[in-house]
């Protein structure tokens, strides 16, 4: 039997792979990890997602992680309609940036200043630029399975696409790009301690997503996060926390909020574009303002602070900011998994779910495993994934193409929405490939 899409999504494909590498714009949308042909999707609306052959799912993907009211929410989508009228892009500056930084600003008291960019990438890679510019040092460190886009210098022992192929080091980055790269092992505090009591002069900044969640959902241990802050401190580092995929969704204040830990800088994306392209970082303000124009850390953007962008970014907080949001979120969350519990415990399966507010992950792995890292992650049976995957496509659920990545729940499910998945989990779990 043929798995993966339907015929439209077939015959797309075939002509996507002529004119595209892969056929993907992203790699991780393919099916490599999980098998058969992909699916293309035609539409979007609250927690659903339509496939170009008419087929509905549940979707816990949300464009991997911006969908959090769910797709096509009335006032995002409103706030763009409005905003396309007036201009698609100025190449200036203009107001909505304004509104959108100091929106950020309120949410997250770390962030003193903002600037907006294009992408996740992006402001990982300006971060990284900028935190060099400002202690005149070399060295990033890095943990093992974060994933923080794709530029050179942090394509190293990567997670989400680049692990889910088997490549976290790409082809193509010259070791002269990675060289000043220190790439540790997450929640392993003597190695950090090593690291930096042999490199400590060395190292401008340790960048971490404080939530791993690009090799599955890795929850931290407070006490390590705190162990950053406190050694990055002792060395006059910087702390950088990349909250492009955490934050707005762990809380208004993302992970840090949580964790009560302040960085010194934060990256954004996903939930502060409400979908469309868009990308932040901020921060404490006398780093920030070692960007040009006022400072010498070149960084710059044609499309940067695009009105569109920003309108749907301040559309979208507003709705967060409003209060209760996160609290009702949580109560779905917790519907969602007692339901995952029931249906692991009762089909016997060898499953280890982790969840942290709106996102969870389920490893293949015995009920109750220690998932600490991405070593402990890797333990996974991947095939048990993918037969899991194909069984909820089967069941008009849709989940990532990968046991290495995150599900993010929307405001928009429902009871229907978790019906519907109980059923096509049960039936999941059940199936033998
Ligand atoms: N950082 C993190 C933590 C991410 O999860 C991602 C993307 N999933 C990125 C950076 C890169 O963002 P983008 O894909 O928008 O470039």
């Amino acid at each position: 039997m043929s798995i993966g899409g339907g015929k439209r999504s077939r015959e797309l494909f075939e002509q996507a792979k002529a004119v595209t590498p892969g056929g993907m714009h992203s790699p991780v949308r393919a099916f490599r990890a999980v098998g058969g042909a992909p699916v293309f999707m035609a539409s979007a609306q609250g927690s659903r997602i339509r496939d170009v052959d008419g087929n509905e799912y549940v979707d816990y993907v949300g464009s991997w992680g911006p969908a959090m009211l769910g797709h096509a929410h009335p006032e995002v989508v409103e706030a763009v309609r409005v905003a396309a009228g007036q201009g698609l892009s100025f190449g200036t500056p203009h107001a909505r940036e304004v509104e959108l930084a100091e929106m950020i600003r309120q949410m997250v008291p770390s962030v003193e200043k903002v600037r907006f960019c294009n992408s996740g990438t992006e402001a990982t890679m300006s971060c990284v630029r900028l935190a060099r510019g400002f202690t005149g040092r070399t060295k990033i460190v890095k943990f093992t399975g974060c994933y923080h886009g794709h530029s050179d210098a942090l394509l190293v022992a990567a997670g989400s696409g680049a692990l889910t192929l088997g490549r976290p080091d790409s082809a193509g980055v010259t070791e002269g790009a990675t060289r000043d790269t220190v790439v540790l092992p997450f929640q392993d505090s003597a190695e950090l301690k090593k690291a930096f009591a042999n490199l400590g002069k060395e190292i401008a900044a340790i960048l971490v997503e404080p939530v791993p969640a690009n090799a599955g959902l890795l929850i931290p241990d407070p006490q390590y996060l705190q162990l950053l802050r406190e050694i990055v401190d002792q060395h006059q580092s910087l702390l950088i926390f990349d909250e492009v995929m955490t934050g707005f969704r762990l809380g208004p204040a993302g992970a840090q909020g949580l964790y009560g830990i302040r960085p010194d800088l934060s990256t954004f994306g996903k939930v502060i574009g409400g979908g469309m392209p868009v990308g932040a970082f901020g921060g404490r303000a006398e780093v920030m303002d070692f960007l040009a124009p006022d400072g010498p850390v070149y960084q710059a953007g044609t499309l940067s602070g695009n009105p569109m962008a920003m309108a749907a970014g301040i559309a979208q907080l507003r709705v967060l900011a409003r209060g209760g949001v996160y609290e009702k979120l949580e109560v779905k969350a917790k519907v969602l998994e007692k339901i995952f519990h029931e249906e692991i415990c009762s089909a016997g399966a060898e499953v280890t779910w982790t969840r942290l507010g709106s996102m969870f992950c389920l490893f293949f792995q015995r009920p109750g495993s220690r998932i600490q890292s991405l070593a402990e992650a890797q333990r996974s049976d991947t095939k048990a994934y993918a037969n899991f995957f194909h069984g909820l496509l089967r069941g008009g659920v849709y989940f990532p193409p990968s046991q290495y990545e995150t599900c993010f729940l929307s405001f928009a499910h429902d009871d229907r929405d978790f019906e519907i998945t109980r059923q096509a989990v049960r039936a999941a779990l059940r199936h033998k490939a």
